[in-house]
């Protein structure tokens, strides 16, 4: 029997299960067949929350130094020789269109957060023909995401991670931890279950007595090839984003549609993005992009995700809503899950992830898809 049941396999159970087996638990990972990749294989990686000063201080506790964690990550991967590493973090920089109020925030958040950063327009930095003003985070950038999850599921399995291809279709939870039922018929055991199913999480809650304020939010991006080198730095405006990537794949994203959970990309998102890549950079309006594809996101009716015990299910814990924010925050939010499944001294104050609050904040039903 494993110590740990971990129910889905994206960024966040896979970092969970990284970390408590750094911490010497046994961990099944149990994670549906789906023949759709998980948000974790779609997302772009950008490794900051989109225009990080204007999320609370809860969220820059999560994602500021997620270079560096993944930089730990990636260096205890190769040390027991995983598949190949090298690319897979790109730290170009993050520039971002500014101006104004915005910029003046930004510069007050970097300085606070001891970020790097400087005033530098698109022209100086990104194009000559941009006019933008801007700022550019110099140590911020990127990680390959697909890249990432072959990496560590190849480090689980060398560690002793078990991993179970089952779509669990109910959580029981019995004195400590609990019973996880699929729905082929097997079941699973275990004291303690971390729930950290993405965009499918509320359907295993709700069993549990738990309605929590998340939603699915589909996401379309594109990906063009260039020349390495040709976009330096992640490319980031209000209408969307470039992610140079270190290969000189270029990605384009992306659409956003609240309440949508089809994993197709359409026709409307591909001319949407299409027309987003030759405003943001006029050389791909003469390319045909090489690759287009979705992804549900686990959004969240608020600013960062819930991570903690599920409330009244002693041993039973969660890791949900990371929203757009999945890649850059998973290596503190299973940090400190971990920390809070062993007892240790968390690295920040829990309380604000709790899910205690999240029954209260779900009456509001149906409006959030309206944000
Ligand atoms: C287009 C797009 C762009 C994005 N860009 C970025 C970005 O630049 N930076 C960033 O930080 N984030 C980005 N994100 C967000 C990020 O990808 C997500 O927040 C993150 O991947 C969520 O990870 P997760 O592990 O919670 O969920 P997922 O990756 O969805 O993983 C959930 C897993 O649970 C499994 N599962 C579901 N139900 C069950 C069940 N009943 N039984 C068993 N297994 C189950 C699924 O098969 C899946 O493997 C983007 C997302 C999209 C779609």
């Amino acid at each position: 029997m494993s110590d740990v049941l971990v129910v889905g396999g994206g960024v966040v159970g896979l970092l969970c299960a990284f970390e408590l087996t750094q911490r010497g638990r046994r961990v099944t990972i149990i994670d549906s067949p789906s023949e759709y990749p998980p948000a974790s294989w779609a997302g772009g990686g950008i490794l900051s929350p989109l225009y990080a000063w204007r999320y609370c201080d809860a969220m820059t506790r999560l994602s500021v130094d997620a270079f560096s964690r993944y930089q730990q990550i990636l260096a205890e991967c190769d040390s027991v020789s995983t598949p190949d590493c090298n690319g897979l973090l790109h730290s170009g920089g993050l520039w971002v269109e500014t101006a104004g109020d915005d910029a003046v925030r930004a510069h007050q958040w970097a300085q606070r957060w001891q970020v790097p950063v400087q005033a530098m327009s698109a022209s100086e930095q990104m194009r000559e023909s941009a006019a933008g003003a801007g700022l550019l985070f110099p140590t911020l950038g990127n990680i390959r995401n697909p890249g990432l999850l072959k990496v560590l599921r190849a480090y689980l399995r060398r560690r002793g991670v078990c991993f179970q291809s089952a779509t669990v279709s109910k959580v029981l939870p019995a004195v400590s931890g609990g019973k996880v039922l699929a729905a082929d018929g097997r079941q699973w055991q275990s004291d303690t279950i971390v729930i950290s199913a993405g965009h499918a999480a509320p359907d295993l809650l709700l069993p549990l007595g738990l309605t929590m304020p998340l939603f699915p939010a589909k996401g379309e991006m594109l990906l063009y090839r260039m020349k390495p080198g040709q976009v330096p730095a992640v490319m980031l405006t209000e209408r969307g984003y470039l992610i140079p990537r270190q290969d000189g794949s270029v990605l384009v994203g992306s659409t956003l549609r609240k309440g949508d959970r089809t994993t197709y990309p359409t026709v409307a998102g591909r001319y949407q993005l299409e027309r987003l890549a030759a405003s943001l950079w006029p050389e791909l309006a003469s390319c045909s992009p090489a690759f287009h594809w979705a992804g549900v996101r686990p959004g969240c009716e608020r600013d960062i995700p819930f991570i903690g015990q599920v409330p009244g299910a002693k041993g039973v814990f969660a890791a949900l809503g990371h929203y757009r924010n999945g890649l850059v925050a998973a290596p503190a939010s299973a940090e400190l899950l971990a920390q809070l499944i062993t007892g240790e001294l968390p690295f920040t104050d829990p309380r604000p992830y709790s899910l205690s609050s999240a029954s209260s904040s779900s009456r509001s039903s149906s409006s959030f898809f309206n944000r």
